[in-house]
This record gives structure tokens, C-alpha cells and sequence, in this order.
């Protein structure tokens, strides 16, 4: 049965009180939460009542910007500094801002020109506004990454951010004595609900750290940081380099939590980091649509390759091709959930948001198997990461994790193309390190390590692999 959480009033009790703790900081710029409350509450008290587009810097101003429409209750659009024009126009025309809120001095484009601009100070001094938004009304709208198709544009209710947060807060036993490390962008739900939305609902703190390096984070977790929230590709970083960078190594060794999260977390590089530093970074699944689904208690037990067991509040069940429930263990199904966490619909979009509904569950389109303890081992994407071929079901995911285990390859993805015998033959899309293995080679030690049905019969080599802004592989534009 499924555990629904209360919504708490407020959703930021820190800042309501206004104490001198530190909220946030960038760089020699930091805010408390009395700074924040003042500046949030002032600028709360210029918008307008209808939906606001928000420049989303990795600034302090993006998170005053949106911490502030909470507060007011007006619905927030983040938006990709780095969009393209036609993406822009999308988003402009799909979710009619009212005006676009932006740090002063910085220059918009063409798409945003037209729309009225209200600067974000952090000087401003006014009064957190009194009342709470009603929990079901919608606070932001965050378009999906565009993974797999143009991005749509998901309505997120106060009630499911509240929920995620207070799910994580139960399973990682974050706290106000926490304070993150923040490289992530602001205009998806991983870089602003957990890394911004999070910290300021408990009184922790976020330090800002522009963009991501190796450095950066040894440098903040030296300096007292607790957490660091990463990607993959950051992971990736860090495991390249953490044997070699003992600042590194005993920096990511105090701090209290590492979490991964956004695409799968190789295993060869999961190792690494814990062979180094003697870490298990906390892997956590999520999406726009749901927040986050699974991931571990900061105390339980973390199997690498693996995203963890279902978080409170959320009710999480495979099914087959059929709609049928899947309950043998290991057994591949369509993951869906369902529970407070859920967004209330795409914008404009109600045959998406339709179709994406099983009676009240979500249809992720992730595939996944489960363990006798309830870990969920996420197999990929059913559009695009799981290969039909001579009459067996393939996860891509497994195959990338072979691959990267070879050590003269650096980056791997596994696609299937029409194949007349097999139905579809496994594509190997390899990015070498140094020398470059032959494409025998890489599918004998694929065969060796898995099953021979699994060797890739065509290796393509890259120089790097095509990635969003996340640094999540765009399988589309492989081929
Ligand atoms: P679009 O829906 O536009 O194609 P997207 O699905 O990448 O883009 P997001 O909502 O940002 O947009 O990402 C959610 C997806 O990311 C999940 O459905 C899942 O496929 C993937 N994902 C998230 N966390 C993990 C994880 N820990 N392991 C594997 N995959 C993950
Ligand atoms: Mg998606």
C-alpha cells in the first residue's frame, strides 16, 4: 500500500525564520538565509500572477529567482542558458511567460527579447510573504531533457517537491549541518529540486561551484562540505584521476555522502572511486516527471550497478509486454510508479500526458529487473536500449558496462541496427583510450565476460560520444 506524505507548511521553514546561517555561495558571494528571505521576499512582491521564465545561470540569482516564486506561488520556467534557438521557441511558445526574470547586466537572446525583464538583485529587502501557495497548485514547469524526442514540458505541483525531499531527507539523513557541493545546472529537477530546493528546505547549505572540476569539489569537501551531487560524466572525472590526486582521494573519503544520479553510473568507474578512497557512491533514479523513484539509505547496503530500492511514498512495479505485472526476480519489465511524487501533467499536452498513465501509474519507459531484496537494476531505455537480436532481449547497459571495463576503451555506448538474420545486431560505439583494441577484441572480451549472444558484431570508433548538457548519451545521434 502506498505511503503518502503530508505536505509540511512552508516548504522552506529555514528561510521563513530568516536565521544567519549560510544559505548559499558562490565564489567570495555568500547568502543567509535572512539575505535570502529578504531579497526572495522582495522580488516575490513584483511578480506578476502568472508564469515566469527564469535565465538560469548557475548564479546565485537563478535560485533567489525561482525561491522566490515559490514563495509567491507563481510557476517558474527555468531555462537552459545554452538553448538553442529552436528549442527556445519551443518553450517560449509552449509555456507563455509573462516575463523573464534574469541576473542584471546579462544578455538575453533573440527567443526572450520580446518579453518583459525583471532583473534579480540580491540586495532586495522584503517580506517573506505569509501565506502558503496551495500544495496541488503548480510551482515549476521543467522541460525534460530531450533525450529522447523533443523536450516536453512537465507541471510540477508544490506537493510533489515537498514529497521527493522528504523521501531523500528520510533515506540519506540529510540535515541542517549539511552543506553541498553544487556543479549542476539549474534548469533541471537534479541541479535545482535536490541540489538547491533541497538543501534550503532543511537549513543546509549550497556551495556553488560554477562548473565542475576535480579541484573544486577537493577543495569544498577540505573546507567542510558534506555532499556532493554528481553526474556520470563528473564521476567519470573523478575516477580517472582520484588514484593519482591524493588531495582528492582524502577529500572524497570525509565527506558523508556522494550521489549519482541522471543516467547510469558505470560500475568500472563506481570501483575505481571505491578502490581509492574507500566510498560507495549512492546511486539514485529519478525523472522531470516523477522526481526521484529510488536509491539507498546513507546507512544500507549499496550494490553497484544497481539504483536502489523504492523511496517513501513511492509504490514501484514492472510489467511486461502484455500490461501484466512482473514478479520474478531478475525478470526484465517496464518500471512505473506512482505516488506523491508524480507531476500533474505535460503542458498542452494531454494525449502525451495520457498515454504516459496505467490507471494512475507512470509509464517511465525505463526497463529494469529486481533482486530478492527489491534493488532495481535498470536495463535502459525501452526505445533505445533494448536489442532485440537472435530471439533474446539485450540491455544495452550491461554491454556498455563490459566494454568499459576493457582498459583501451574511455567512453562506450551500445545501440542494435536492423540486421536480416538476427533482427537487430549489437553496435558497439567505442571512444578509445590510447591505443585503439580491435573490434575482435572487444567482442571476444565482451563474449568472455557475458554471453557470446551479447558480442557486439560491429564496432564503430568516436572520438567522443554526443551528449546533452547533463551528459547524458543521445543514442539518436549515434547512427
Ligand atoms: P526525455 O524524456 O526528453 O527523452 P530524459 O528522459 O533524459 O529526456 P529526464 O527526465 O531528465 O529526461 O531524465 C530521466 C531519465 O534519466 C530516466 O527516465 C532514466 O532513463 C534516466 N536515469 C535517471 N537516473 C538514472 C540512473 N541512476 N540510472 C540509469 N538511468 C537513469
Ligand atoms: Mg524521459
Amino acid at each position: 500500500t502506498q505511503e503518502v506524505l503530508d505536505v509540511p507548511d512552508p516548504l522552506f521553514p529555514a528561510i521563513t525564520t530568516g536565521s544567519d546561517a549560510e544559505a548559499l555561495r558562490f565564489s567570495d558571494r555568500a547568502l543567509s538565509y535572512a539575505q535570502l528571505g529578504a531579497a526572495a521576499g522582495a522580488l516575490a512582491g513584483e511578480l506578476p500572477s502568472d508564469r515566469v521564465a527564469v535565465w538560469a545561470t548557475s548564479t546565485l540569482p537563478t535560485s533567489v529567482a525561482v525561491v522566490a516564486a515559490l514563495l509567491a506561488g507563481v510557476p517558474a520556467v527555468p531555462v537552459n542558458p545554452k538553448i538553442g534557438e529552436r528549442e527556445l521557441a519551443h518553450i517560449v511558445a509552449d509555456s507563455k511567460p509573462s516575463l523573464v526574470l534574469a541576473e542584471p547586466g546579462v544578455e538575453l537572446p533573440a527567443g526572450l527579447a520580446g518579453l518583459p525583464r525583471l532583473d534579480v538583485t540580491l540586495e532586495g529587502d522584503g517580506p517573506v510573504p505569509a501565506t502558503e501557495p496551495d500544495p496541488e497548485s503548480p510551482a515549476l514547469i521543467v522541460y525534460t531533457s530531450g533525450t529522447t524526442g523533443p523536450p516536453k514540458g512537465v507541471v510540477l505541483p508544490r506537493r510533489a517537491i515537498a514529497s521527493t525531499l522528504d523521501a531523500l531527507e528520510d533515506a540519506w539523513g540529510w540535515s541542517a549541518s549539511d552543506v553541498l557541493v553544487h556543479a549542476l545546472p539549474l534548469f533541471h529537477v537534479h541541479g535545482l529540486i535536490l541540489g538547491i530546493l533541497g538543501p534550503l528546505r532543511r537549513g543546509g547549505s549550497v556551495r556553488h561551484l560554477g562548473r565542475f572540476s576535480t579541484e573544486g569539489v577537493a577543495r569544498e569537501l577540505a573546507d567542510g562540505a558534506t555532499m556532493l551531487f554528481g553526474v556520470p560524466t563528473m564521476y567519470h572525472r573523478i575516477a580517472e584521476t582520484v588514484a593519482a590526486d591524493s588531495d582528492l582521494s582524502t577529500a572524497l573519503r570525509g565527506a558523508r555522502l556522494l550521489v549519482s544520479g541522471s543516467a547510469a553510473l558505470p560500475v568500472h568507474d563506481h570501483q575505481r572511486i571505491t578502490a581509492a578512497t574507500g566510498q560507495q557512491v549512492v546511486e539514485r533514479y529519478g525523472m522531470t516527471e516523477t522526481l526521484m523513484n529510488t536509491s539507498v539509505r546513507a546507512d544500507g547496503e549499496r550494490k553497484p550497478g544497481t539504483v536502489g530500492v523504492p523511496l517513501a511514498g513511492v509504490d514501484l512495479r514492472l510489467v511486461d509486454e502484455a500490461g501484466a505485472a512482473v514478479t520474478k526476480l531478475e525478470t526484465v519489465g517496464e518500471i512505473q510508479v506512482r505516488g506523491s511524487n508524480l507531476f500533474t501533467e505535460y503542458l498542452n499536452r494531454p494525449d502525451a500526458t495520457a498515454a504516459a498513465l496505467d490507471g494512475g501509474w507512470f509509464r517511465t519507459g525505463d526497463m529494469a529487473t529486481r533482486d530478492a531484496d527489491g534493488y532495481v537494476k535498470i536495463v535502459g531505455r525501452k526505445a533505445t536500449d533494448l536489442i532485440k537480436s537472435g530471439g533474446y532481449k539485450i540491455g544495452a547497459g550491461e554491454i556498455e558496462n563490459a566494454l568499459l571495463e576493457h582498459p583501451g576503451v574511455a567512453e562506450a555506448a551500445v545501440t542494435g541496427e536492423p540486421d536480416d538474420d538476427l533482427g537487430e545486431r549489437i553496435v558497439a560505439w567505442v571512444v578509445p583510450d590510447g591505443e585503439r583494441p580491435t573490434p575482435e577484441e572487444l567482442a571476444d572480451h565482451v563474449a568472455k565476460l557475458l554471453a557470446p549472444h551479447k558480442r557486439p558484431r560491429v564496432v564503430r570508433y568516436l572520438e567522443a560520444l554526443p551528449r546533452n548538457d547533463m551528459g547524458k548519451i543521445l543514442k539518436r545521434a549515434l547512427g
